[in-house]
């Protein structure tokens, strides 16, 4: 017990120091049209998707939005005005008591893994997450009720939720659900 508290103590401290790979403009992009959708996103329980890009200005802006599924989304909105894509946002619509939605999914890590960018999920309980799409992890940038929160929600119905999460930590969560 002693050797792997040693163990779970030195990997906290070799991951802390580790800069999330975000530029200002693009979490504050995210931030405001994440939290324009909530509400609609809770009311209609629909995901809402788009992505967000760098203009040659160096500003950062989000696509128009594209109203998905329950669970599910694929963005509609036009890039072509990006220099760069450099992130997707989507919300995970409603709160259902079937759905672990307020952690990112692994399809929603491994679709920008695989897209080269950054992502951004707000959840039914208010949570703020950043996938980054260089390595995977997800981070919680803000908790409980900072985007907003679906008057349905429960807090603690999904058991609990860690502050980061791997690819293969999402894996492990989802197999377990
Ligand atoms: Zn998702």
């Amino acid at each position: 017990m002693k050797w792997l508290g040693g163990i779970a103590a030195l990997a906290l401290v070799l991951v802390t120091p580790v800069a999330i790979a975000q530029p200002a403009g693009e979490l504050a992009a995210a931030r405001q049209v994440l939290g324009q959708l909530q509400g609609r996103s809770f009311s209609e329980n629909r995901e809402y998707c788009g992505y967000i890009g760098r203009l040659d200005d160096g500003s950062f802006m989000a696509t128009e939005v594209t109203r998905g599924g329950t669970d599910s989304c694929l963005s509609r909105g036009d890039e072509s005005r990006f220099l760069e894509i450099t992130a997707s946002f989507h919300t995970h619509a409603g709160f259902d008591t079937e759905a672990d939605s307020e952690v990112p999914s692994t399809s929603d890590v491994e679709g920008d893994l695989s897209e080269g960018v950054n992502g951004y999920v707000a959840t039914p309980g208010g949570r703020l997450w950043f996938i980054d799409g260089r390595t995977g992890v997800a981070t919680q940038l803000c908790g409980l009720g900072c985007m907003g929160q679906d008057p349905r929600f429960i807090a603690g119905d999904a058991g609990p939720i860690a502050q980061r999460y791997t690819l293969q930590e999402l894996r492990a969560r989802e197999s377990s659900w």
